[in-house]
């Protein structure tokens, strides 16, 4: 069987317009994710994680907590709240700080933000040149009110990013968990972003998932820890299946930098559009918990038993975006195939961030097939994230999970009856085995996560 990967992504394909529309079509047509409020016409750059999606996103944020908290004795979890107190932000820097340059096109009325602009004399939505007003700074919180009244005491902010709730922890989780420096906390949730452009579907949108991780180390130890973070991070992405290619790791130049970061680098992928930041490592110093003293009065630091020294300990952060990253495996997994006379869509997803670990389908609806098989898949769903599907022709439903990434199909056919055994199909090879149902759960044991 002749088999052509054409559309996969690779270097020199660059930019592919055409694979960003596919994606999108894809994630409307197989509930991946769709344009949020759709009845009522859309709310612009938000999105709804349909039941596919709602799946992938997950297996993205658990393989991150896996790797950064499940599987390390150094790092402990949080849940911080979203709303927040002026307070925190002040102490941050972000009230005065968290913005972006806004420019106004005075021939359209276009918004833009200038340091996005790919000619900063130029309206991309119009094409005149010079028609920018001066560009004022524009401060991304969401700014919103806590109680019933209206006043300034009941000012509230919805967090711009996870990491503030971890250091305004930091005391609480140092005295609870027991941990020292090197340790760290980590975090997934929400954020919010008030974008002056969003777009690039759900690559920058208002309302978006990061993970976090403040990892608190002894200050003569942080370029060592950042060095390490910088790696294990990197790693990680080709670990759950990134193409290396696709992938790079970008050290800011010293004109990019924060004035309290002694080094940042930015893992990126290369989207449709060219290389764009998945999560930026940070170096932070002892900026953040410095701040936090100094506006609570509350001492943040670390005494340290062995050495009888007290000091503020420097932070190392990854801050990874959950959905931008799950956006960035649908890309890099996408691959077009020639069958035969047929095209085939496959996401070839690594199986922990596969939506569905395998499906169960019966060859037909008849009752005789149906019962053992649903008795199968009740058997397996104990065990892994598995899809049903009783519909239409058995090469469409192989196509339907081909196209969602599902490692393995299990058929249910009416052999199965007298030999207790089934077919189970391989995604990727599309090669076909028959397994004795006693023994599926064991051989798959050896495949899935
Ligand atoms: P950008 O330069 O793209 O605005 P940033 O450098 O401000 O991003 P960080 O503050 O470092 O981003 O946030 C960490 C991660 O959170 C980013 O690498 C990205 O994956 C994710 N992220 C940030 N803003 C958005 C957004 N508006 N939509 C989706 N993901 C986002």
């Amino acid at each position: 069987m002749g088999r052509l990967a054409f559309i996969a992504m690779t270097q020199e394909q660059f930019p592919n317009s055409e694979l960003f529309d596919k994606i999108v079509n894809l994630s409307k047509r197989r509930g991946i994710v769709y344009p949020s409020a759709e009845i009522y016409g859309g709310f612009r750059s938000t999105y709804d994680y349909g039941p596919v999606g709602v799946l992938m996103l997950r297996n993205v944020k658990d393989a991150w907590w896996r790797s950064m908290v499940q599987l390390r004795h150094d790092v402990v979890g949080l849940d911080a709240s979203i709303l927040g107190p002026p307070a925190v932000w002040e102490a941050s820097g972000h009230l005065s700080n968290f913005s972006d340059p806004l420019v106004d096109c005075k021939e359209c009325g276009a918004r833009h933000r200038e340091d996005k602009l790919e000619d900063p004399n130029v309206c991309p939505t119009c094409g005149n040149t010079g028609t920018f007003t001066e560009a004022r700074q524009f401060n991304l919180m969401f700014k919103t009110q806590a109680g019933p009244v209206e006043d300034t005491a009941a000012v509230a902010y919805l967090r711009p990013e996870t990491a503030q709730g971890m250091f305004i922890n930091f005391a609480n989780v140092l005295y609870t968990s027991r941990k020292k420096p090197p340790f760290g906390i980590a975090q997934i949730g929400k954020s919010f972003r008030n974008e002056i452009t969003p777009g690039n579907f759900v690559f920058r949108t208002r309302e978006f998932e990061q993970m976090e991780m403040e990892f608190f180390v002894p200050p003569a130890e942080a370029s060592e820890w950042y060095s390490y973070w910088c790696d294990k991070r990197f790693n990680w992405y080709v670990e759950h299946g990134m193409t290396e290619a696709n992938i790079r790791l970008r050290p800011h130049g010293d004109d990019e930098l924060s004035h309290y970061s002694s080094g940042t680098s930015d893992v990126e992928f290369l989207f449709p559009w060219g290389w764009d930041e998945l999560e930026g490592i940070a170096n932070r110093g002892n900026f953040d918990l410095t701040q936090h003293m100094e506006h609570s009065g509350t001492k943040l630091e670390f005494f340290d038993q062995a050495a009888n020294e007290r000091y503020i300990p420097h932070v190392i952060e990854p801050a990874a975006g959950a959905t931008r990253t799950m956006m960035a495996f649908l890309m890099d997994a996408y691959h077009e195939e020639q069958v035969n006379d047929d095209t085939r869509v496959v996401l070839k997803l690594h199986p922990r961030l596969a939506p569905f670990k395998l499906a169960v389908l019966p060859l037909s609806k008849k009752p005789e097939l149906i019962g053992p098989a649903t008795e199968l898949y009740e058997h397996l769903a104990e065990h892994w994230m598995c899809d049903f599907d009783q519909t239409q022709a058995i090469g469409k439903r192989y196509r339907r999970q081909d196209e969602i990434g599902t490692p393995y199909c299990v058929t249910f056919d009416f052999d199965s009856l007298d030999d207790n055994a089934v077919t189970v199909r391989d995604r990727d090879t599309m090669e076909q085995v028959r397994l004795p149902i006693a023994e599926l759960q064991a051989w798959l044991s050896e495949r899935l996560p």
